[in-house]
């Protein structure tokens, strides 16, 4: 048997492949990018085949780097969560477009299940909220506007990605891992089963669900690539970041800043419950036991940045943004809400909408750009507060996603939060994470605490702000953000 772990990667805007060590070293990366579908405002697809397609190509050449299948121990694989595909279970081909977790197609019917009183019985089984983020309204959906789902009948299979790739690499299994299954809004988050009265609630065909399975363990193998491959870890991407993150022990916290910002905090075996609108999610499924998070997810980070590179012109390159952030003392009375996809948590306010204010004559454009990097602080900072209500105090944020390699991005975090910030020198978290849960389904380690050792160095960033500097700018988002929020 190898040694090597490989990790496949099926992202938003990319699928990766990378292969690794047992002892975290990453020995090679392949890259993709998939095209984004947007079909009309608000919506957005993936064509499920191109999902496979990129996913296989990627893995292959990393199979070919490590010298053949027989060198490869075991497959991780970790995806965009939420997004939803449909296939045949006999073909194995995709029978419609994967609806995409950003799409905002099912907002007033979301809306109209809030108005009816079903969220608080959905928050109470699942740990979610009515929003067209998570899958269950989009099969609802798809299953009354795409007649071929309902054709197939019982040869309908619908999951979320890891879902159908496992599909396509084995040949037919039909198994979701449970981190991937608590997106859905279908899943009973205590028992780990899918809920009858939600599945009814929604419409969805019982027989197209996949069985919901740990995120360890011999799933199936794969033969495409020569020889077998087990497939031994799954997690949606940001449950295997905060694992890549050796978030193993209550109160262990990451915060993912890419597209868009995703802060994970482990609460252990009890499941949380939150009164401030985070989600409770979970954070593994391993033995059949279950640990869990809480999560606060933020719709807009890093395509702010590039909002304002490719939209406004404002900048030449995202990396650009740190040198102009460092060119003025202060934001100059700029604040900039970003709104730009309504508001995800705390706030849920779908139909809010973007502000840049504070303008006056002596406003640049480094003004307007360190406010949009000031935003990320700030909405954390707004995070902390609900995560800290929530019984989640933070004690130090393991930081990752593309927009932390911005050093003046990290350092208002821990200026901002008041806390230390550590950030890993290897930053693929999310595919660390896949690779040591494949480790330990292959039982390369004994548990995912000896895994974590796969993480290697860290640099860290100490607070350095006054208390009183904290307070102004803090006041200046809340004035900003309550014009954005409106009166109720
Ligand atoms: P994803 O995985 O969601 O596709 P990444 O983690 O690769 O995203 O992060 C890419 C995002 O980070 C882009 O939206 C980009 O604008 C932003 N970004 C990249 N480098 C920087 C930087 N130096 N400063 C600020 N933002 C950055």
């Amino acid at each position: 048997m190898g040694d090597m772990l490989l990790v496949i990667d099926a992202g938003t805007t990319s699928t990766r492949a990378m292969l690794f060590a047992a002892d975290g070293t990453c020995l090679g990366s392949e890259q993709r990018d998939l095209t984004q579908h947007y079909p009309a405002p608000g919506l957005v697809e993936h064509d499920a085949e191109q999902i496979w397609s990129l996913s296989r190509a990627a893995a292959a050449a990393m199979v070919a780097q490590a010298g053949g299948a027989g060198r490869i121990a075991a497959i991780g694989i970790t995806n965009q969560r939420e997004t939803i595909v449909f296939w045949s279970k006999r073909t194995g081909r995709a029978l419609a477009p994967a609806i995409v977790w950003q799409d905002r197609r099912t907002a007033e019917f979301c809306g109209a299940l809030k108005e009816a009183g079903h969220e608080a019985a959905l928050q109470a089984t699942t740990g979610l909220l009515l929003d067209p983020y998570f899958s269950a309204t989009k099969i609802a959906w798809a299953m009354d506007h795409w007649p071929q789902l309902r054709a197939v009948g019982d040869d309908l299979a619908v999951g979320t990605v890891e879902s159908w790739l496992v599909h396509r690499l084995t040949g037919g299994l039909h198994v979701s891992d449970a981190t991937n299954a608590s997106r859905t809004a279908l899943m009973d988050i205590d028992s780990g089963r899918w809920d009858d009265g939600l599945i009814d609630l929604f419409g969805v065909p019982r027989a197209a669900l996949p069985e919901i399975v740990d995120c360890a363990g011999r799933f199936g193998e794969t033969i495409l690539f020569g020889a077998p491959i087990p497939i031994c870890g799954m997690a949606g991407d940001q449950q295997a970041a905060a694992i890549g993150q050796a978030c193993t022990n209550p109160g262990d916290t990451k915060a993912t800043y890419g597209t868009g910002a995703f802060v994970l905090t482990h609460t252990g075996a009890d499941r949380p419950v939150s009164r401030h609108r985070l989600l409770s999610t979970i954070a593994w499924q391993l033995g059949g036991a279950r640990a869990y998070a809480l999560e606060g997810s933020v719709f807009v980070a890093g395509s702010l940045i590039q909002w304002l590179r490719d939209d406004l012109g404002l900048l030449s390159s995202a990396a650009e943004s740190e040198a102009l952030a460092r060119s003025v003392p202060d934001n100059g009375g700029v604040q900039l809400v970003p709104a730009l996809a309504g508001l995800g948590a705390p706030y849920w306010r779908p139909s809010a909408r973007a502000a840049i204010s504070g303008l006056n004559f002596s406003t640049g454009r480094a003004h307007i750009v360190r406010a949009a990097l000031e935003a990320m602080a700030h909405q954390t900072s707004d995070l902390m507060a609900a995560f800290a209500s929530d019984g989640a105090a933070w004690e130090c944020l393991k930081v990752d996603g593309g927009m932390v390699a911005n050093d003046w991005l990290a350092q208002d975090l821990a200026d901002m939060l008041n806390l230390m910030v550590e950030r890993p020198h290897f930053v693929e978290t999310t595919a660390l994470g896949a690779a040591m849960l494949a480790g330990v389904g292959c039982g390369c380690f004994a548990s995912l605490a000896e895994a974590a050792a796969m993480r290697g160095q860290v640099e860290r960033f100490e607070p350095r702000m006054g208390e009183e500097e904290r307070e102004r700018r803090l006041s200046g988002w809340k004035a900003a953000l309550g014009h954005v929020l409106g009166p109720h």
